[in-house]
């Protein structure tokens, strides 16, 4: 029985191309070959078992069998021959006699014949003394193939137990030809992708229960019709034109698209046909593997729409907003007109959230969006760039100065009251603008450089005002021409040093590489952090000798740890100037050849996607490249920035390194929670492995564990560190307790660890609002909190064990009587005491956590 269960198993693992290979080999080849097989004309060794109580009889006939190439197994009576039947590897041919002692050869029969023998059962031959048709019948009907009268011909007998044997052996292959063709059956049926299978004109000939689940058609409706049925109309003529030249020319196709289900829904799905040859070469069907990948798509319309938009103010976003005035930029040109680009900084927005705390400020970020959202024209872009500052793009105007009524309109929205949760508040902005276009060439960044400073400038000058950026005297430029001095000569005088963090595997704890991190050891300063000084290189022909210097050192003290015991590997952030170098690849190879001991598979390059995006043909080809002796690369920051999934899955990079900003707010904040899983989804979804960054305390560690995220980096595990001390961290670092051999999270409880970051939130909120009393406060209702939401939708659905969700509800009602009393203490103006309560609180939130946790691996499916 196991070993049924195993190969049904198997069977059901099987998918995708190994189905394919699996179908197409059973049934269009093997199982023809079995079932037209020849008709046995060799004669193979068989064995023979011969019932005969005659011990002479017996003698004589187990001779002259075996001469006829039988291997005879003699016995004397009915009952032994029954023994020898039940055996493991008993004889399919049998010759019996019909009078014998204990049990004679018609009783034989019976029994044998009584044993349901799947698939092959034996041939026997009745050689007996008696004779006439009466006899005969009898024999025959107690289960008997053949009979035979003594005396016979010696070569009637070999005769007869010949056909026996060609019986036997046909027998044989058509039940393993039906046993293959019953696990085929269980491949097709139990297959998690749709199958159909049509004939040569494209007609169906067949279709599984996978493909009526997604496709809503059941099977009777779809035999004999053409797949068209399911067509959705959103491909075009030549879509499917390529599609048919590929399984014409290579017999195969695979890719994406989308198709339409009974109801109507459109589902995109992930398709493979396979042209099926019979035993001559020619084509006699094709057979469609596809999935619905609907949830895939859907993540990845939301990573989309994160990447683009501003989570708060729905705004577009820094990278949305580079894309919009490129745009821009090329449109003003060719109309001949002029774009002005504003930046700006909201006045006193600090003490609005410093006063009454951050859920005040947000909505008074989100007001003033929509209000100069208003009040552009459409054509036009707000954008916010983060914190308190946006960037505006207005577009079309005859002369620079024509766009100033809209830049003071915008200066008065933003600085009229604005009511907030009963509260009058009221905030100005200082705004710089710049123009498009100027007397020298400029580009996107630089004109937002400019409208920053421009707004510096206005800040300076008094606040709640605007400053027109003045490119004649642009002192900026002369900053940074000092900077990049002091920059070359602290390169030439090895001021330069790098930091190691290293990166590792939380759940076995292995160290899976370290990150070299650039350090200035400024003569006055001290240790600099790269973002004092990177930025002001980044365009600067500086910034490649200094990436350079960067993977020589790098590589020299990797070869310095090569006593160390592990692999791990190195690696190196790769700045966007050196990366777009055309001899980007030669560059490296040089620098590889000067370190010949350095395995250039432990290499790993990471890269920014902003630059990788922006010559994505040429990195492309230097990922390629690489990838020939084994450099890999990482993409950093992943989340905050690229501009489409499209180039995503383009770019062949090995790794996706998670951005801390998600990371951090994690645990009491279910938006970055979802964020987050989407990430992690999604890494799984296009094979790529998945760091976090920024994991700075053992819950974040374990709630990325319990999302499916292994590999991570931050400063619970380690800050950047020297380079001398990284040996003596290496030899002994252990994971926390609770990282090692944490036990994975099924997916369906991803819910409750959502429940937890809800509950979280919660608390956290009635924490602030000891801080600042101002804020709205959370539901303080345990029924209607989101948590508790959840809590009695889950008591009604009966999900969990009954024991553990009595002690949730009641840590859960203890925790929202504290909350209460904590307001009605801070109202008393008692916060000491509200403090108090409020660590009580945390308590009870840990163990309610405690007890969720508890759930995990508990849910039992709805029962
Ligand atoms: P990055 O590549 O994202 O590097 C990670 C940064 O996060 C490092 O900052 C690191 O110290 C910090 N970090 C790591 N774990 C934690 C944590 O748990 N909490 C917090 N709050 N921070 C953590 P660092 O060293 O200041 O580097 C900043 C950025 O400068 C790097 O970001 C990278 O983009 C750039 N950079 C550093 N070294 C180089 C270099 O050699 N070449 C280039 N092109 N860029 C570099
Ligand atoms: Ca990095
Ligand atoms: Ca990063």
């Amino acid at each position: 029985e196991a070993g049924a269960r195993a190969e049904k198993s198997r069977a059901y693992r099987l998918s995708g191309t190994s189905v394919f290979r699996y179908l197409g080999y059973i049934t269009l080849s093997s199982l023809l070959a079995a079932t037209k097989a020849p008709y046995p004309t060799q004669l193979y060794q068989m064995k023979l078992l011969i019932a005969e109580d005659d011990l002479t009889s017996r003698v004589m006939l187990s001779g002259v069998t075996a001469e006829w190439k039988f291997e005879p197994i003699a016995v004397a009576d009915g009952k032994a021959a029954l023994e020898e039947m039940t055996k493991e590897d008993h004889p399919y041919l049998l010759l019996v006699d019909w009078e014998m002692p204990i049990m004679d050869g018609v009783e034989l029969c019976k029994r044998i014949r009584e044993v349901e023998e799947r698939g092959c059962p034996p041939y026997i031959i009745i050689l007996t003394s008696r004779s006439g048709t009466a006899n005969i019948v009898t024999g025959l009907e107690s289960g008997a193939n053949d009979f035979i009268s003594k005396p016979f011909e010696p070569n009637e007998l070999q005769a007869r137990l010949n056909v026996g044997r060609r019986m036997v052996l046909l027998q044989q292959q058509l039940s393993s030809a039906f046993s293959r063709l019953q696990l085929t059956a269980s491949v097709f049926t139990q297959a998690r992708e749709g199958i159909i299978i049509t004939d040569i004109q494209g007609t169906i000939t067949e279709v599984n229960d996978a493909f009526s689940n997604i496709t809503g058609y059941p099977r009777d409706e779809v035999l004999g019709r053409n797949p068209d049925i399911l067509k959705s109309g959103r491909q075009s003529r030549e879509f499917y034109k390529e599609m048919w030249q590929s399984l014409n020319d290579d017999g195969y196709w695979s890719g994406e698209l989308w198709n339409r289900k009974k109801n109507g829904e459109f589902y995109p799905e992930l398709l493979n046909i396979t042209a099926v040859n019979n035993e001559d070469g020619k084509r006699t069907h094709y057979i469609a593997l596809f999935l619905d990948i609907t949830k895939q798509k859907e993540h990845q319309l939301q990573l989309e729409h994160f990447a683009h938009y501003d989570a708060l103010t729905n705004l577009p976003n820094r990278v949305l907003l580079a894309d919009r005035l490129q745009q821009a930029i090329s449109q003003t040109s060719r109309r001949k007109l002029y774009l002005a680009v504003c930046f700006l900084d909201l006045d006193g927005f600090k003490q609005v959230n410093d006063t009454h705390g951050h859920d005040v400020g947000d909505l008074l970020l989100v007001e003033i969006a929509n209000r100069m959202k208003k009040t552009v024209r459409e054509g036009d872009t707000v954008a916010r760039l983060g914190g308190d500052e946006f960037a505006i793009v207005l577009t079309d105007f005859e002369d620079p100065e024509a766009s100033l009524p809209l830049v003071k309109r915008l200066l008065e929205v933003a600085s009229k009251p604005i009511l907030v949760n009963r509260l009058k508040l009221q905030v100005s902005a200082s705004l710089g603008t710049t123009y498009y276009p100027q007397q020298e060439v400029v580009d996107a960044d630089q004109l937002l450089r400019q409208a920053d400073q421009a707004m510096y400038q206005a800040k300076l000058a008094g606040k709640n005002r605007y400053h027109t950026f003045d490119t004649v005297s642009d002192r900026e430029i002369r900053g940074r021409h000092e900077s990049i001095e002091d920059i070359t000569t602290a390169l030439e005088q090895g001021q330069f040093l790098l930091y190691y963090q290293p990166k590792v595997n939380m759940r076995s704890g292995e160290v899976v590489g370290a990150e070299a991190l650039i350090r200035w050891n400024h003569p006055q300063q001290g240790l600099l952090l790269p973002d004092k000084f990177l930025p002001i290189i980044e365009e600067h022909p500086l910034s490649i000798e200094l990436g350079e210097w960067v993977i020589e050192t790098a590589l020299s003290q990797r070869e310095e740890w090569r006593s160390f015991s592990g692999e791990f590997s190195l690696s190196v952030n790769v700045g966007s100037l050196l990366l777009q170098q055309v001899d980007f690849v030669s560059r490296l190879e040089k620098i590889l050849q000067r370190h010949p001991e350095f395995n250039p598979e432990l290499l790993k390059l990471e890269i920014l996607e902003t630059s990788a995006l922006k010559n994505l043909k040429h990195i492309q080809q230097a990922i390629t490249n690489c990838k020939e002796y084994g450099t890999s690369f990482s993409l950093d920051d992943f989340g905050t920035g690229y501009s489409s999934l499209t180039y995503f899955k383009q770019l062949k990079v090995e790794e996706l390194k998670i951005d801390k900003s998600f990371v951090f707010d994690m645990l009491d904040d279910p938006d970055d929670l979802s964020i987050l899983e989407s990430v992690i989804g999604m890494a799984s979804a296009f094979r790529r492995t998945v760091i976090a960054e920024g994991v700075e305390s053992i819950e974040h560690g374990e709630m990325l564990l319990d999302l499916g995220c292994d590999l991570a980096q931050g400063f619970i595990i380690a800050r950047p560190m020297a380079a001398d001390d990284f040996g003596n961290w290496y030899q002994q670092w252990q994971p926390p307790q609770s990282w090692k051999n944490r036990p994975l999270v099924d997916s369906g409880d991803i819910p409750l660890i959502y429940a937890m970051v809800e509950h979280r939130a919660w608390v956290r909120t009635i924490g602030n609002f000891i801080v600042n009393s101002s804020i709205s406060l959370p539901e303080m209702d345990h029924h209607q909190c989101r948590f508790g939401q959840w809590l009695y939708q889950q008591l009604d659905l009966n999900h969990y064990k009954q024991k553990i969700m009595t002690e949730i509800v009641e840590k859960h009602r203890l925790a929202h009587q504290l909350g209460n009393e904590i307001i009605r203490l801070v109202g008393q103006g008692q916060s000491g005491e509200a403090e108090e309560t409020f660590s009580q609180l945390q308590k009870v939130r840990e163990m309610l956590i405690h007890h969720i946790r508890s759930l995990f691996n508990e849910h039992n499916g709805g029962l």
